[in-house]
């Protein structure tokens, strides 16, 4: 199940460059283009879900294997500590369509 119009499906398929953290079968993390941490991964799900409300719905299992995933990203890069967030709706400042963990670790975030 992909969007052939949506970003992230293409750079789950490879038609787009990435610089890949983590995959597996059902999980691709790659770097943010544009970082707001020093360590800003992206985790998402292969299959196309719009945001994380729908992925919750359709597949908890998915959405906790994602959180499992920034975990083992922190412990790698920060001693565990994390922030991971959902933008959900246009409002909430989500911009691409396909549901996203950001992963914020490799430093102490300000509050
Ligand atoms: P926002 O742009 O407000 O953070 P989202 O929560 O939808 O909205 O996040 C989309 C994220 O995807 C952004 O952090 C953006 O920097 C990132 N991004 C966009 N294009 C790429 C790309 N080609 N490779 C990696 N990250 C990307």
């Amino acid at each position: 199940m992909s969007d052939k119009d949506c970003l992230f499906c293409k750079i789950i398929a490879g038609e787009i460059p990435s610089e890949k953290v983590y995959e597996d079968d059902t999980t691709y993390a790659f770097k943010d283009i544009n970082p707001k941490a020093k360590v800003h991964v992206l985790v998402v799900p292969r299959k196309h879900y719009a945001n994380v409300a729908e992925l919750a719905a359709a597949d908890p299992q998915q959405l906790a294997h994602m959180a499992q995933v920034a975990q083992n990203i922190a412990d790698q890069e920060f001693h565990g500590a994390f922030r991971l967030i959902f933008n959900t709706g246009i409002d909430a400042g989500q911009t691409v369509f396909h549901v996203h963990a950001h992963v914020l670790t490799g430093e102490k975030l300000d509050e």
